[in-house]
């Protein structure tokens, strides 16, 4: 790139010499077989210009997009790393504008104006050089100019990044919202909640404009700056210019140059005013880009240790926490302190909020506990390598995600490593095959957007064999808390009872019919555990609080239960 740039910014210096030579020759008699050659030459010239125009534009591109792709998966891997608080703080359709947006800014910028600055700026030096030669005087003017011209765009432009990085951040801001409210579409229409959002989107439409007029006004500034430069300072040279050919100092050809020379500055000087905007893009992009890579996530991964292998025994040392925020600092979970062996199985109940969920982070290191530490076969999970733990731990979660794939992609997660023999047997095993087969297409049967098309209940069998597939030694289920029919209900129960078979499992419950079969039983009460015991215990003391909820029914809801903890 270096070398197409410094021939592409050295070409247009040589037609006005070739010319000005012409002038001086035909002025003092040359031959016109001479002039010939230095017709033909200036043609050749123009001809390789024009050509290294297409070079310059196409080694520029393909640079430009191989660098910034590189960049785009840099953020993206990043961006995956970060904790769960990060992405809380920002919006998917924000991020989408940092790693796509922005980037593609500065890909712009290196194809399109990095590129013309550098050939700018070889054809700049390039001209000193030549004027250096022909004349110092010239030389000299021409460099306090350019010095000048150059110094004050560059001063204009710093204080144009600013505004540049405001317009990007309203903008990311607008796109977050347009996202949120777009996969929100069914909940905001069916409460009637639609000209609210438009009202908000609005609102972020008109901070947006704001920051662009800015900006606008900012690139006009700079624009008249720079014209304003250029006619005085043309006028400045050609005093300059006048004065030397009178005085007889230089020839007439070298008055041609230098004339020339100042018409060849404008277009490069010109052109990197004109694309200044450009330059703010790109830098606002650069700025936040550099932001997001210092982003880093508060679960430190620099742990050595490694886990012992087989079932894992899992115990909480008082552990307590509270997601930081500003508004509301009180513990989500407090002094939670338990053990379990390996290769048995928890069940987690809780009304609503009572930190279930919460506690399922902590587990798997989503989040780092405030206080106390989870150790896994006795080893602190903090002083593990994510990767290894994320290798031997597995989850299904409240609200499963599935993709715009086929279901056998949804199972493996795109692994395709994975065959298809592999995955049949797994969901033989798990009591699903004659569900998957029954779809229109069976295993290749391609569910929509976010999974639409499933219910709940059936977004979490795929998230069973999902994890079945995977054969971690510490599972963890958060059953999903919307109604499931009765058939999915059996069929997830069935599932769930083979998945968790030799496994240290915990199986946070919302429906008591779910946790009657595992050995111990935890329930929580607002972040406090208000009962733990094996289940032959907890059901053989007829007054706790498990007792009586299996009294009441093993089919009544949990929450209704546990909302009035004394009734019968
Ligand atoms: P459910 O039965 O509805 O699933 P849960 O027992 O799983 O409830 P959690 O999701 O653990 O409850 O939430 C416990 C408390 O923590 C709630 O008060 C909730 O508002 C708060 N909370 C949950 N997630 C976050 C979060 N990401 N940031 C801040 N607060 C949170
Ligand atoms: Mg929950």
């Amino acid at each position: 790139m270096s070398a197409v740039l410094a021939v592409a910014g050295g070409l247009p210096l040589l037609g006005p010499i070739l010319i000005g030579r012409f002038i001086d020759d035909a002025s003092t008699g040359a031959t016109a077989r001479h002039l010939f050659v230095l017709a033909g030459v200036y043609v050749a010239v123009g001809l390789t210009r024009q050509f290294m125009a297409v070079v310059v534009a196409w080694t520029a591109a393909d640079l430009a997009w191989t660098v910034t792709n590189e960049l785009r998966s840099d953020l993206t891997r990043h961006v995956l790393a970060l904790d769960l608080g990060f992405h809380r703080r920002t919006s998917p359709g924000e991020l989408v504008s940092r790693v796509d947006g922005d980037v593609t800014a500065l890909s712009e910028f290196i194809a399109q104006f990095a590129v013309k600055a550098v050939a700018a700026a070889v054809t700049l030096v390039g001209i000193v050089a030549v004027m250096l030669a022909q004349d110092w005087r010239v030389g000299l003017g021409f460099g306090v100019y350019l010095a000048l011209a150059v110094g004050t765009m560059y001063a204009l432009r710093n204080q144009a990044v600013d505004e540049a990085a405001t317009e990007q951040a309203a903008m990311g801001r607008l796109l977050g919202e347009v996202e949120e409210r777009l996969t929100g579409a069914d909940d905001l229409r069916g409460n009637g909640g639609g000209s609210h959002a438009v009202a908000r989107f609005q609102v972020a439409g008109a901070r947006l404009l704001r920051a662009m007029l800015q900006r606008e006004k900012q690139g006009v500034i700079l624009w008249v700056a720079s014209n304003a430069m250029f006619v005085f300072g043309g006028i400045a040279i050609l005093a300059l210019d006048a004065a030397l050919l009178s005085q007889g100092s230089i020839t007439l050809g070298t008055a041609y140059v230098v004339f020339q020379f100042t018409q060849i500055l404008r277009e490069p000087l010109g052109q990197l005013a004109d694309e200044t905007e450009r330059v703010q893009r790109a830098a606002g992009g650069m700025a936040r880009t550099i932001q997001l890579m210092d982003e880093r996530s508060a679960i430190h991964d620099d742990g050595r240790d490694s886990l012992p292998s087989g079932p894992l025994a899992l115990a909480l040392d008082d552990l307590s926490f509270t997601y930081d925020d500003e508004d509301d600092a009180s513990p989500v979970l407090s002094d939670v302190a338990l053990s379990i062996p390996a290769g048995t199985t928890l069940g987690v109940l809780g009304r609503t909020g009572s930190g279930k969920t919460t506690l399922a982070r902590l587990l798997l290191r989503l989040v780092d506990p405030t206080v106390g530490v989870v150790r896994l076969g006795g080893v602190d999970i903090s002083t593990v390598p994510l990767s290894d733990l994320r290798a031997r731990t597995g989850v299904v979660s409240q609200d499963v995600h599935l993709f715009n794939a086929s279901i056998r992609d949804n199972l493996v997660l795109f692994d395709d490593s994975i065959s298809d023999e592999r995955v049949r047997a797994a969901l033989a095993e798990l009591g699903l095959l004659d569900w998957v087969e029954a779809m229109p297409e069976g295993l290749e049967t391609v569910l929509g957007p976010a999974g639409s098309g499933l219910s709940a209940g059936e977004g979490q069998l795929i998230a069973l064999t999902r994890l079945f597939l995977r054969e971690p030694d510490f599972v963890l289920l958060d059953e999903a808390s919307s109604r499931v029919d009765p058939l999915t209900e059996e069929r997830v129960t069935r599932a769930v009872d083979r998945l968790i078979e030799g496994r240290t499992a915990i199986v946070i419950a919302h429906r008591l019919s779910t946790v009657e079969r595992l050995d111990q039983i935890l329930i929580l009460d607002a972040g406090r555990i208000a009962e733990f015991g094996s289940q032959s215990e907890l059901r053989s003391r007829s007054e706790s609080r498990y007792a009586r909820l299996l009294a009441t029914g093993a089919s009544s809801e949990v929450d209704a239960a546990l909302l009035d903890p004394g009734a019968p």
